[in-house]
């Protein structure tokens, strides 16, 4: 008797494992996630404009400026402010958009004290770079005044590969505790795995992430040296089998391999000269739109405002862009996984796990459109295509 393996009635096998409910459930966080994205938007904007209509920030300059402020440490001093007073009135709608809605979905169960804690301790850390990367952006528009959008793509990339370095040693730490992952199985199967494509095993991680999100997750951060693999102990609480690790971690250790986050922040570095290029050109005009009086120029860090509402446009309109770019790399990390650990099922298990938080099947241009990662549909599909030619 001949034995067929069907890619197609498999995949629909493993999206049967959550009931319909689920699936409906679903569909409405991440398509009310996309609406998300706008009322953001909208939300950031109206703040800029506040903060605009208030002067605040232009008597703050004229201030620093009478105090005969080096221009430096007074466009450091005027972002610095900007960025305390946006999170101040934004944070309404962060309540809502990034606690109150995951924790009505049950895809937290972090409580709003501990919530807060962590949003007020990442602001400080986000006002200081932000505030030095806009003091140092600020710099380059008086030093290079015609190009100085060519810089601030340079400046962007620097942060951004500074930032991937330190992260895991300085930042993350703050936030999560990481443990070496305890002997075991699941270690040496890790360990093993790293091994088997040169990249460095002595450093597995298990990381509290229960502690802000119930999402079944694990990452490769850091560069060179500095990296390392980190498991959320959802991993191990929902009952990780070897099939599955093998089959998630395969797929970090693909973005490590190929070098994902290096590729993803050239391309970025490319979109942020463009988009300084466009704010460079359109300043002037969002200036008198948004009536920002007393504002002298781009170079004027009164200014900025004005800048972050172009930033906020762009940054909408470009979405689109981001998410093709990001998920080329998943799915590039899927077939690293499958060709080079060969755990279709193990990884098609550990996908359904994460259908909660990201619909399984959205329509094609809703996915390219708004999906940083394919669909679960089509990586489940994939996946059993794989093991159709690939038996083991
Ligand atoms: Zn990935």
């Amino acid at each position: 008797m001949s034995h067929s393996f069907d890619p197609a009635a498999a995949t629909a096998a493993y999206l049967a494992q959550l009931p319909p409910e689920a699936h409906l459930k679903a569909q409405h966080y991440t398509q009310g996630g996309h609406w998300l994205l706008l009322w953001g938007f909208l939300v950031s904007v109206a703040a800029s404009w506040i903060i605009i209509r208030s002067g605040i920030l232009t008597r703050l300059q004229a201030g620093v400026e009478r105090g005969k402020a080096r221009p430096f440490l007074a466009s450091l001093m005027v972002a610095a402010v900007f960025v305390g007073l946006s999170w101040a009135l934004e944070l309404p709608w962060s309540v809502y958009a990034d606690w109150w809605r995951p924790k009505q979905y049950g895809l937290t169960s972090q409580a709003f004290g501990g919530w807060f804690g962590e949003n007020l301790l990442s602001t400080a850390i986000s006002v200081v770079l932000t505030a030095l990367f806009l003091a140092l952006l600020y710099l380059l528009i008086r030093r290079a005044r015609r190009i100085w959008w060519l810089w601030a793509g340079g400046l962007t990339a620097v942060f951004v590969v500074f930032g991937m370095l330190l992260s895991p040693i300085y930042i993350e730490p703050l936030f999560n505790k990481y443990t070496p992952a305890p002997p075991g199985a699941v270690r040496d199967e890790v360990v093993a795995m790293a091994r088997s494509v040169n990249i460095p095993s002595d450093k597995i991680f298990v990381y509290n992430g229960s502690k802000q999100s119930n999402a079944y997750t694990a990452n490769v951060s850091g560069l060179g040296g500095s990296a390392r693999v980190a498991m959320s102990d959802v991993m191990f609480a929902k009952g990780a089998d070897i099939a599955e690790v093998r089959g998630v971690v395969g797929h970090e250790m693909g973005h490590y391999a190929h070098q994902h986050n290096l590729w993803i922040t050239g391309a970025f570095s490319l979109l942020a000269v463009i988009a300084f290029l466009i704010v460079d050109r359109v300043f002037p005009w969002f200036a008198r739109a948004l009536g920002a009086k007393g504002v002298t120029g781009i170079a004027d860090p009164a200014g900025l405002p004005v800048l972050a509402v172009i930033m906020a446009v762009l940054n909408l309109l470009g979405t689109p862009l981001v998410n093709a770019l990001v998920r080329t790399a998943e799915s590039d990390a899927d077939r690293y996984s499958l060709t080079h650990f060969n755990e279709p099922d193990g990884l098609s298990k550990a996908l359904v796990k994460t259908i909660e938080y990201r619909a399984a099947t959205p329509g094609k241009l809703e996915e390219a459109l708004f999906y940083d990662h394919p669909a679960v549909g089509v990586r489940i599909r994939r996946a059993m295509d794989w093991k159709a030619t690939h038996p083991k």
